[in-house]
């Protein structure tokens, strides 16, 4: 998750268990505009065997399915879901198994993700195959749910997918803008609060300089701008404002 930055320096914000692990989120955002209901991002999903759960430690203390329901939506209340990217942490629930057959978990929703991601994630290659699962969005395919976008796009009036390599090629953020306040949504891009600073990059991301350079373009704007930031992966800071103090990028927590 921390990329070159030394453990000794990273244990400090995420302490590993004896597997090595740490205590990631999957902030799943849920924006309701009035009109329509739009999820980003759909979590890890239900589709794990015992070894899957087990080697990532799947806890599954909510679930998406049950946090819409318990806020009055049905899975067919969801108009649009957009996936930031494919990958099996962000895709998860955009499927379900019923009676032993993988179907669209939203029925009636447009799945919106970048055309090159989708190609991508149909063929990808030795360095990422293991974070990609078919089971994730080649039913949404078949089902005909999918519009495939390329590059920079509004989805809804105020709201606008943004395409920022670095993390893999095609990867999206998500801008949303209403009554002159913004809000966006990192993905992976910035998954966690503690990866604010410009060279914590991820590991995993397959063109690292890239993610730096959009990290050095897009945080002085969410700073000056007063952006309410979101931040997928972090298990205890959804939702922040960035500052600047002395130099160095404050974090200031949102409920
Ligand atoms: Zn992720």
């Amino acid at each position: 998750m921390f990329g070159v930055v030394p453990r000794v320096v990273w244990e400090r914000h995420f302490k590993p268990d004896e597997s090595n692990r740490v205590r990631i989120g999957l902030n799943s955002l849920l924006v309701r505009t009035g009109r329509e209901n739009v999820l980003i991002d759909t979590g890890i999903g239900s589709k794990w065997d015992a070894r899957g759960r087990d080697r990532y430690a799947i806890a599954h203390e909510t679930d998406l399915l049950g946090e819409l329901q318990r806020r009055g939506l049905a899975p067919e209340d969801i108009d649009i879901v957009i996936n930031t990217h494919l990958h099996f942490d962000h895709a998860g629930t955009n499927t379900i198994e019923r009676d032993g057959r993988v179907v669209p978990a939203f029925p009636r929703a447009r799945y919106i993700a970048q055309r090159g991601e989708f190609e991508h994630a149909c063929a990808p290659h030795e360095r990422d195959r293991a974070s990609y699962s078919l089971a994730d969005y080649e039913p949404v395919m078949k089902a005909g749910q999918f519009d495939l976008i390329d590059g920079d796009a509004e989805i809804v009036p105020g709201m606008t997918a943004i395409k920022v390599a670095g993390h893999n090629r095609d990867l999206q953020c998500v801008k949303i803008e209403s009554e002159g306040k913004t809000a966006f949504a990192f993905a992976d891009l910035i998954p966690t609060t503690a990866h604010a600073p410009p060279a914590w990059v991820m590991g995993f991301d397959l063109y690292p300089v890239d993610t730096l350079e959009q990290k050095k373009r897009l945080i002085p704007q969410a700073i000056s701008e007063d952006w309410i930031c979101h931040f997928y992966h972090d298990p205890r800071t959804p939702f922040a404002r960035l500052r600047e103090q002395g130099g160095k990028i404050e974090i200031s927590p949102l409920s």
